[in-house]
């Protein structure tokens, strides 16, 4: 894959699909943030964000979107993964819009496919990395291989 790649019709999918899902679910200060992930056999997985009183319970929404697709599946790979924010009620004129997934969001997307694509932010539109370009040099248990 090249260094960062432009966003196509199928990227373009996966940022309606986690926007629909944050738009259907969201409520303000508990769920914000919708995902969506194409597994490597093409189906379509959503999440939204399960925060939590205790802060250390919450979830992301990646990680809900990834658990969702592997009820379904198992270990099907992710192809593509997309994050969204709703914007809250005083961010008036703001949209849904992409955003990059957090530290512990990206060790998950590596562990699980370290080929993913990560579509993220670039300016006020968005464009698609490798999953290992946002973690390098990631923890590994044990020496290098
Ligand atoms: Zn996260």
């Amino acid at each position: 894959m090249k260094r960062t790649a432009k966003l196509s019709k199928a990227d373009k999918e996966l940022i309606a699909a986690a926007t629909a899902a944050i738009k259907e679910r969201y409520r303000y200060d508990w769920q914000e943030v919708g995902a969506a992930l194409r597994t490597r056999s093409g189906r379509i997985f959503t999440g939204i964000n399960l925060d939590a009183y205790l802060g250390r319970m919450a979830v992301c929404a990646e990680a809900v979107a990834l658990g969702r697709a592997f009820v379904d599946l198992g270990d099907d790979g992710i192809e593509t993964i997309v994050a969204v924010r709703h914007p809250d009620p005083e961010e008036k004129n703001q949209a849904v819009a992409v955003v990059s997934p957090c530290g512990a969001c990206r060790e998950l997307i590596f562990d699980y496919d370290r080929k993913a694509r990560v579509i993220v932010p670039n300016g006020k539109s968005a464009q698609v990395v490798p999953i290992a370009e946002l973690l390098p040099n990631k923890y590994r248990r044990g020496p290098e291989r």
